[in-house]
């Protein structure tokens, strides 16, 4: 399942120059997919997959006359505008295309002549959803995460005795899932001060990101079925970055004892570029358990997800404010993590939603829940890294923000470096507040 294979040799190059950079989100070795179409022409959304600075338009290489038997099948899936059918062909599939893409795009190719035809610039792209998603839950994998927010929320009882036991989650909203670049209003809502006797209404004041990775299903399984944590990765077709926006006002009025409803339901940004799974192998790790703390039951136990669960995957996030576009300077950094701090495995994940007898379906995504690291500074969203609002952090030009203001841009970027394989990343997902409406 997790064999390294000839697409993951670091010493690949590709004839699309841009990819040999060193520094590119997409060499050859990665090859994620997107929805996309050219901007300010009409035409319709298709498949892509990223190499360099251009897209490999995979309707157009459907009709290259290139390609047959199950690699065209799989093209001439990807032509669509959502790749549900793709993804729900399974990773059998999923890897055959990725192989003779792989070979397509290698420098040396004899297919550069024709493939070249069917590039686009990704500066002249604009992008959609990958795929239809039927729906979508959101984990709550980053034990400090759960520990910060927790002793904000209770601080009596910070961290629930359940947290070391079961994948917690809650199913989520699909509808307002958008790619990078999205937009929203500020919501508006009931909102609840401590010393209040009554709740008011009116726009979120603590509007706040939350830094996640988003995993897409590929094919699903029937209802009454589970899916073992041994197959659970067979289902993955792969990853991308995701921001949680989360209104913490709303959120502390609402959520007991159902938990997050309007808090989180207008509003999600995920990159468009999925990282499919086999692309990830070069960076699984192993994933370890405190031996203080509990260790998973045994349907979340597995050789392979303990030697290779883990993830290592780099994540940062930034912050762009209005003042700061308007005077030209740079995003900040507000906090750097990475997936290694999941306190679960995307096949636990994966098992445990499915160990009732929930069907999963092709396009189904589940976010891991906003993945701070241990340390302050490794705190993914803006309630933990100012205290509940309690300590602003100081931007570069003077400004200060507990919580988020209309005009904000947060941008999440994230990829992945390990001695002898290739530099590989996600792209960025990058969201803007408006005023509230
Ligand atoms: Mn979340």
């Amino acid at each position: 399942m997790f064999e390294l294979n000839e697409t993951h040799d670091p010493l690949l190059t590709s004839w699309v120059v841009s990819a040999n950079s060193g520094t590119t989100d997409f060499p050859v070795q990665n090859l994620p997919f997107s929805s996309f179409r050219r901007k300010g022409v009409t035409e319709t959304y298709r498949g892509g997959v990223a190499i360099g600075d251009h897209i490999l338009d995979l309707a157009a290489a459907a009709t290259s006359g290139l390609f047959n038997g199950t690699v065209q099948t799989a093209l001439e899936a990807c032509a669509k505008d959502k790749l549900n059918d793709f993804m729900s062909m399974g990773a059998e599939t999923w890897s055959t295309l990725r192989l003779a893409l792989s070979k397509a795009l290698r420098t040396g190719s004899s297919d550069e002549a024709a493939l070249s035809k069917c590039l686009v610039a990704m500066s002249e792209a604009e992008f959609t959803t990958p795929c239809v998603i039927p729906d979508y839950t959101d984990f709550y994998s980053s034990v400090h995460h759960a520990t910060n927010i927790g002793a904000l929320f209770r601080p009596d009882n910070p961290l629930l005795p359940n947290y070391k036991w079961i994948p917690i989650g809650y199913h989520g909203r699909s509808s307002s899932i958008a790619v990078s670049g999205q937009t929203f209003p500020r919501p508006i809502g009931q909102t609840k001060a401590p010393d209040a006797t009554e709740p008011s209404f009116g726009p979120c004041n603590r509007l706040d990101f939350e830094l996640e990775m988003g995993i897409f299903i590929g094919s699903g399984n029937d209802i009454g079925t589970r899916v073992s944590i041994e197959e659970a990765n067979n289902h993955v077709f792969g990853m991308c970055l995701f921001n949680d926006w989360s209104a913490r006002d709303i959120q502390g009025w609402e959520y007991q004892p159902l938990g997050p409803f309007l808090a989180k339901n207008f509003a999600s940004t995920m990159s468009p570029w999925i990282v499919t799974n086999e692309a990830l192998i070069p960076y699984r790790i192993a994933f370890e358990r405190d031996e203080n703390d509990p260790q998973p039951m045994e349907y979340l136990t597995s050789d392979t997800n303990s030697n290779l669960g883990g993830l290592d995957i780099d994540l940062e996030v930034l912050l762009e404010t209005q003042a700061m576009r308007d005077g030209g300077i740079a995003a900040t950094t507000l906090a750097n993590s990475n997936m290694k701090y999941s306190y679960w495995t995307v096949a636990q994940m994966v098992t445990h939603h499915t160990v009732g007898g929930c069907n999963m379906q092709p396009g189904d995504l589940l976010a891991t829940g906003t993945m701070s690291g241990p340390d302050a500074s490794q705190a993914c969203a803006m309630i933990e890294l100012t205290s509940g609002g309690k300590n602003p952090i100081k931007l570069p030009n003077g400004e200060t923000r507990t919580f988020l203001e209309d005009g904000d841009t947060v941008i999440i970027k994230g990829h992945c470096a390990r001695e002898g394989a290739a530099r590989i990343g996600f792209g960025s997902s990058v969201g803007t507040i408006k005023p509230a409406i």
